[in-house]
């Protein structure tokens, strides 16, 4: 009855369930284990009415034009330059660092001179990873590197990944940037939206077509069997294609061992006020346990709004404990190599897919995530 079984209905599950089934004339069935679409994008009104991304603040960034056209069949956009603070002592602090923070951390002699001695150096408009700050030979100038490495990025790196300050790689380390422009947008990518009803309105519409069947709250295993090189569904084997977007330590109960991930834990918290921050971020950089607060009006541009909702976002480790969500693969060369293993073992089907964040175990923006998909649409289609 289907040509194609996809298992997941987040960004790479969409994405290329809408293109089998439109361009490819595909009868298309999504397997979705939780009991609503789109993912970890997913957004719903909280019950004051606030629009809330439920599985952490997503922001749609982009310089792929592919990708903005595909999208943007099944939505408008709320445009908005994004920006993220820091809460270092009692500032809020432009992150990245830039020119403007410079000005905000030292005092304006000294932030003259600095900001003369960068542009002349590196040139307006560049990135300059802290490493290359760090072998300046101007004492002052070295001093910026120090200064991000310990209010901007150690603390949030080690809560962010539960590691200890020796734990952290110098490699990693060096690549925080100093961005010399006074430019406090977050990204750089030409599009930086959100969607203007919601991820979850835009995937609905991505879904909706005549050829795309989709069974929620089904964990693909209750429905689908995956033993000695065959694949069955109902009972009865599946000769279409599997394209499969789920963990793929769990596909194989684990046999090898979990693949490791950091977690995060929402606190979603509601205030009878205007504002709780006047940003969207806020990044905790130096203090708390949090790493930082989302206050949702500013992301979505919800207006109008009976109060206003933040979310606090606390990391843990994953234990694969019921009710807990593998959020960020922790790639090294164990786990990849880990992955590897599991990856050998789904060579045993024939037009079986792995893709996503979970089944290739990497991490993937929105738009990267789209691409890929309708690169693999493309290319099935092609065969
Ligand atoms: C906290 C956080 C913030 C982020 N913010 C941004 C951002 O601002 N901008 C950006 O571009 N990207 C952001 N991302 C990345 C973005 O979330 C991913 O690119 C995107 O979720 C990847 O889509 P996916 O389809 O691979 O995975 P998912 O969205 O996780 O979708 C996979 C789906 O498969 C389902 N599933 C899994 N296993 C099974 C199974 N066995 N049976 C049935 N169903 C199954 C899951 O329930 C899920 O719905 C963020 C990620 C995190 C963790």
């Amino acid at each position: 009855m289907y040509d194609y079984i996809v298992v997941g209905s987040g960004v790479a599950g969409s994405v290329v369930a809408r293109k089998l089934a439109e361009e490819g004339n595909k009868k298309v069935l999504i397997i979705e284990k939780r009991n609503h679409i789109a993912g970890n994008c997913y957004d719903e009104d909280d019950e004051h009415g606030i629009l809330i991304h439920v599985y952490g603040p997503h922001i749609f960034h982009t310089g792929d034009e592919s990708v903005r056209e595909f999208l943007s069949r099944f939505t408008e956009w709320y445009d908005f330059g994004h920006e993220v603070v820091a809460k270092v002592g009692n500032q809020l602090i432009p992150v990245p660092f830039n020119l403007n923070t410079l000005h905000m951390v030292f005092d304006k002699e000294k932030a003259d001179y600095l900001e003369k001695k960068l542009i002349e150096q590196y040139g307006e408009g560049s990135r300059v990873p802290i490493m290359k700050l760090r072998e300046n030979e101007d004492a002052d100038v070295r001093e910026i590197a120090e200064y991000v490495y310990k209010n901007v990025f150690l603390r949030y790196t080690m809560k962010q990944w539960g590691q200890k300050p020796e734990e952290i790689s110098p490699e990693v380390t060096g690549r925080v940037p100093v961005v010399i422009s006074r430019d406090n947008r977050y990204f750089k990518d030409k599009y930086q939206s959100v969607p203007k009803n919601g991820f979850t309105d835009m995937f609905r519409k991505m879904i909706d077509h005549k050829n795309i069947d989709v069974k929620l709250g089904t964990e693909c295993k209750e429905v689908m069997k995956f033993e000695n090189g065959k694949i069955f569904y109902n009972g009865e084997e599946f000769k279409g294609g599997v394209i499969f977007t789920g963990a793929i330590d769990e596909l194989f109960d684990c046999k090898y061992g979990r693949l490791p991930y950091r977690s995060l834990d929402f606190h979603f918290e509601h205030y009878d006020k205007e504002s709780y921050q006047d940003h969207s971020v806020v990044n905790y950089t130096v203090s708390e346990d949090f790493t930082r607060i989302t206050e949702f009006k500013f992301l979505t541009g919800q207006e109008n709004t009976d109060g206003t909702t933040i979310v606090k976002e606390y990391p843990f480790a994953y234990t694969g404990a019921e009710g807990e969500t593998p959020y960020y693969a922790i790639m090294n060369d164990e786990n990849n190599a880990l992955y590897a293993k599991y990856k050998k073992d789904t060579e045993q089907f024939s037009d079986f897919h792995l893709l996503g964040r979970l089944a290739e175990y990497k991490y993937y923006n929105i738009d990267a995530m789209c691409l890929k998909a309708m690169e693999l649409a493309n290319s099935l289609l092609e065969k």
